[in-house]
């Protein structure tokens, strides 16, 4: 099968899979166990993850604490930062395109009397600054903006925000997760109080991610489970010593191989979304304009069903109609109904993705493949 799903989740890099292999064929002690040399070896080989993941990323070794996933750091830091925020802010802003795992953290804190605000985004996606700029702040304890779309690819003005939230007192919260193939991540220079970031999305292992705390935050985050004060009480429990390595390692080829990767994903990714336009002449791009992910295709067919068109596909190539997380879910995605696609429009998105392993060739044959999918909704036969 082609995969052209890498927003979902990135293949594992063989790199990855070897440091991982050998790690949890040697390194099975609980790395908090602190009476034997096997212990201090496990716990050495975290605690050098987590440097390299801090480098990586432009963190202080000290600000990273690991989770399960994006989700978990998106829970703790949303609910969490309310939590201890002062008593006068009671309002949670976040963006209306933002993942699942941020709305519904935040709608969970309606339930405890928090006001829940959505910020809007301009047709090319982006969060309309001049709305954010014309609040007040000094009522809200945790605003949560998304530092790349995870379903349109484009990139959300983090910087701003944080001179916002800096301004007026407020816990400010990213979802970085896409953020790492699509840029340059230096968490310290955005000015972020904390970051999300997910190891599956960058070509490392599921079931694990950081949650980024930066030292001049104004609070620290309530923790939302208790055990053994492992990751600084925030998020106890034994650390899982193998995703942590191939968390750093994949972290550690990122920064490495970024740049010249996100260079050939762009222009392979332009050319795959000329040759869908050599077969639907009426195809556009959901945002246009501006910066977006390199390896994001989000695209508007001008006839096509999307979901017929992706069944017909299978098993040939792997895409989807947005984010793997809302799928299931009937009707257009808020993120392209906030963004104010018409839901005729929106029936005929698809969104590829592309990465690391993706080539000309692989993506010739999907374009092949679409070709065929197409002709066949339009109810031709295909010419021989
Ligand atoms: N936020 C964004 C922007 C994502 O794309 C994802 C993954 N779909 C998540 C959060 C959830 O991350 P995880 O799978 O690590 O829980």
């Amino acid at each position: 099968a082609i995969y052209l799903d890498y927003q979902a989740a990135t293949p594992v890099d063989p790199r990855v899979a070897e440091a991982m292999r050998e790690t949890m064929l040697t390194d099975f002690a609980n790395p908090s166990s602190d009476d034997h040399a096997l212990g201090w070896k496990a716990h050495q080989r975290v605690e050098l993850a987590r440097a390299a993941i801090a480098d990586a990323f432009g963190a202080a070794w000290g600000g990273l604490i690991f989770t399960s996933g994006a989700t978990e750091g998106n829970n703790i830091a949303i609910l969490g930062g309310a939590r201890n925020a002062p008593p006068e802010r009671r309002r949670v802003l976040i963006s209306a395109i933002e993942h699942k795992a941020v709305l519904e953290a935040a709608s969970a804190l309606a339930a405890e009397g928090y006001d829940i605000e959505r910020l809007p985004v301009d047709t090319s996606g982006c969060l309309d600054l001049d709305v954010l700029e014309a609040l007040e702040g000094t009522t809200v304890a945790v605003i949560s903006v998304m530092a790349v779309n995870n379903e349109t690819g484009v990139v959300q003005p983090v910087r701003a925000v944080a001179q916002w939230a800096k301004r007026h007192g407020v816990f400010f919260h990213c979802d970085a997760t896409q953020a790492p193939l699509a840029m340059e991540v230096d968490l310290s220079s955005w000015g972020v109080d904390a970051a999300s970031l997910s190891s599956h999305k960058i070509y490392g292992p599921k079931g694990i991610g950081v949650l980024y705390l930066a030292d001049d935050r104004p609070w620290t985050p309530r923790p939302l489970t208790f055990g053994g004060g492992q990751e600084q009480s925030i998020r106890p429990g034994t650390l899982p010593t193998p995703l942590c390595v191939g968390f750093a390692t994949a972290s550690m080829l990122v920064s490495r191989e970024g740049a010249a990767e996100r260079e050939r994903v762009a222009s392979l990714r332009d050319s795959f979304v000329a040759s869908l336009r050599d077969l639907d002449p009426g195809l556009r791009l959901t945002a246009p304009s501006g910066d977006r992910h390199p390896g994001n295709a989000h695209v508007v067919f001008s006839r096509a069903d999307a979901a017929d068109l992706l069944a017909l596909l299978q098993p040939v190539v792997a895409a989807s109609l947005g984010s793997a997380c809302t799928s299931g879910v009937i009707g257009p995605s808020h993120v392209l109904t906030a963004m104010g696609v018409s839901d005729s429009d929106a029936s005929r998105c698809v969104r590829f993705s592309l990465g690391r392993f993706s080539d000309a060739a692989q993506l010739a044959e999907a374009s092949h493949a679409i070709a065929k999918a197409l002709n066949k909704q339009r109810g031709r036969a295909l010419p021989a």
